[in-house]
């Protein structure tokens, strides 16, 4: 029997719908979310995940800004800018395009970016909250996942969930996310021995490694509910998955496309952290 499709566009499309609500809400109190998107340099791929993010704020009634420096531009002067948007009140999420030029230490600027305004919940404060199970920005992919299981109605107490990658911004969080929602969690990683042999003990199977089609048939078990979250061009141009789509469809119980799955989660997720930052500065819960 063929998987159940997850779609991440018709679950996001209902995510954003909450968020347009909650705009509206905010908007009777004089408030309009605020994102500064900030990108340094000029990749090409990171030009068109920019126009997207704001392109979403357009869609949402949120106000955005878009900061386009150099890749030459020195560490100091993208920390003063960060500074500068700490402090506006317009702006409740600062987010900073990543890769970085090789000059500028992420750490640094990761660090900069004050807690409440930091949308893409990398900041060790962030990271630390969710760890410990407080209120916190969640990582926007992680998040993502945990939504899309959720509306799917894949239980995840108590089941066995393996996440393959440990990467700070997907690998790691969606573990920790996973175990804050009552899943027995094991990470995988490039070192670890029979990858195949624990992928096959999984109820819940999350991939993010940036291999395509890593994952076979034969290491699933019948029913587990496959996340793709690698994003990989083939030598033809098109994008697959880590998941080798088309044969672990036919053993998985429900399975995401690449594309049109985890991907439209993460920019939906960023603009809910945007209005959840917003919400916070105007006193709501
Ligand atoms: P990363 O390169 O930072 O981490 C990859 C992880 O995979 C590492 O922890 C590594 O140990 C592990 N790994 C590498 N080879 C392995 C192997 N053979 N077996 C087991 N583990 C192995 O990557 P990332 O930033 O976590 O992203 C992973 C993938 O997800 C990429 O394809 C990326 O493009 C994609 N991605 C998608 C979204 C989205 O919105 N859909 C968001 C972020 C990342």
């Amino acid at each position: 029997m063929s998987a159940r499709l997850i779609d991440g566009k018709a679950i996001a499309g209902e995510i954003r719908e909450e968020i347009r609500r909650g705009t509206r809400e905010l908007a009777e109190r004089g408030v309009t979310p605020g994102l500064a998107v900030v990108l340094v340099g000029d990749d090409p791929a990171s030009q068109i995940y920019v126009r997207n993010k704001a392109r979403a704020c357009e869609e949402l009634g949120f106000y955005s800004e878009v900061h386009r420096l150099p890749k030459e531009t020195p560490q100091d002067e993208l920390l003063e800018l960060i500074s500068r948007l700490n402090a506006k009140s317009e702006v409740h999420g600062i987010l900073v395009q990543s890769p970085l030029p090789d000059h500028i230490r992420e750490k640094a600027v990761i660090d900069a970016i004050a807690v409440h305004k930091d949308v893409d919940g990398f900041h060790p404060v962030n990271v630390g909250n969710l760890v410990i199970g407080d209120d916190a920005l969640l990582s926007c992919t992680p998040a993502g996942i945990i939504e899309m299981l959720k509306r799917s109605g894949i239980p995840i107490a108590g089941r066995h969930a393996v996440v393959i990658g440990r990467s700070n911004i997907v690998g790691k969080p969606a573990a920790m996310l996973l175990l804050r929602e009552h899943a027995t969690v094991t990470v995988c990683h490039s070192k670890t021995a029979d990858l195949p042999d624990v992928v096959r003990q999984a109820d819940i199977v999350v991939a993010a490694v940036g291999r395509p089609k890593l994952v076979k048939a034969d290491w699933i078990k019948p029913g587990a509910a496959v996340i793709d979250v690698g994003i990989n061009r083939l030598p033809d141009g098109k994008l697959c998955g880590d998941v080798d789509f088309e044969a672990v469809r036919e053993v998985a119980g429900w399975i995401t496309p690449v594309p049109g799955g985890v991907g439209p989660m993460t920019i939906t997720m960023l603009m809910a952290n945007t209005l959840k930052a917003a919400r916070r500065a105007a006193g709501l819960a």
